[in-house]
């Protein structure tokens, strides 16, 4: 079973549940942390790792002996990411590859008319795999600078199997990467605060859930501040609430020296097995 663990905004504890439940399922768990911007669940997780992969993706190259600057590549890429200067009195024309804005959809080098173009890979990120104790950790690093997460997040879901419970850590968001993630998901926990922000980002989480077809339900954290405004969004829709973390200081304390939930508090381990538990019967069902 795969549950991905999402929000519709950054910093609302979607790290803080991704890790929980795995801590608390132990050995019968896999994390995966897709948030490959800003991978944050090793933090927690503190894995050893024992194997890394790189992870490349195709741009393209020009062989400026062939090209012609005919500018077919540069009106068909959708992305902008390639540039024909052509030539003027004194300065010879070029064709330019911005290889940070490239998708890699292969469209420029379909569309030469000279065969100009070659695909050449360039190292974007990379993947990490490893353990703590019987937990299986995978996690994906995007290198700084580098746009374009879909693919570090493909070959992290790639070395993952689903013989195991999964937990994928999904980016924050709406947007490509998320989809990414946590398509082909069993199941979505969507983790919100009960803020006008949080309700907002949650209603557009939710309508995306809703077109990608996969169930979902919520965990409120910080639960007791702002109003009950998301509790009410949740119960009008028929949305379930998983699970509330209540507003504590302590918590918030152990999230800031690199602890989880239920390693400073257990008896919270109890709460994220029992969800697993309601999640599987629901998804059998
Ligand atoms: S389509 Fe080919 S020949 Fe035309 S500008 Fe681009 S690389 Fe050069
Ligand atoms: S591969 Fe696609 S995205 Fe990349 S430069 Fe060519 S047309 Fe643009």
């Amino acid at each position: 079973m795969i549950i991905s663990v999402a929000s519709g905004k950054g910093g609302t504890g979607k790290t803080t549940v991704s890790v929980s439940l795995a801590l608390s399922l132990k050995d019968k768990a896999k994390l995966i942390d897709c948030d490959v911007e800003e991978p944050n669940a090793h933090i927690f997780i503190k894995p050893i790792i024992t194997e890394e992969y790189p992870v490349c993706a195709i741009v393209p190259e020009i062989d400026s002996g062939k090209c012609k600057l005919c500018g077919k590549c540069g009106e068909i890429c959708e992305y902008n990411a390639i540039a024909v200067m052509p030539d003027k009195p004194g300065v010879k024309g070029q064709t330019i590859v911005f290889s940070e804005l490239c998708h890699g959809c292969g469209a420029c080098m379909y569309f030469c008319p000279k065969l100009a173009i070659k695909e050449k890979e360039r190292k974007i990120g990379l993947v990490q795999k490893g353990y703590r104790a019987g937990l299986g950790f995978i996690q994906g690093k995007l290198n700084i600078g580098e746009a374009m997460s879909p693919p570090v997040i493909r070959e992290v879901k790639k070395r993952m199997s689903a013989e195991t419970t999964v937990i994928i850590d999904a980016p924050p968001g709406t947007t490509c990467p998320v989809i990414a993630a946590i398509n082909g998901s069993d199941y979505c926990v969507l983790v919100t605060e009960p803020t006008p922000f949080g309700l907002n980002d949650l209603v557009l989480a939710t309508e995306l859930l809703e077109k990608m077809k996969i169930p979902y339900g919520v965990v409120i954290n910080r639960s007791g501040m702002g109003d009950g405004k998301t509790m009410a969004y949740c119960q009008k829709n028929g949305i379930p609430v998983l699970m509330e973390i209540p507003f504590r200081k302590e918590i918030a304390m152990s999230y800031s020296r690199g602890r989880s939930i239920v390693e400073d508090f257990p008896e919270y381990e109890k709460s994220f097995i029992q969800m697993v538990d309601n999640i599987r019967v629901y998804v059998e069902k």
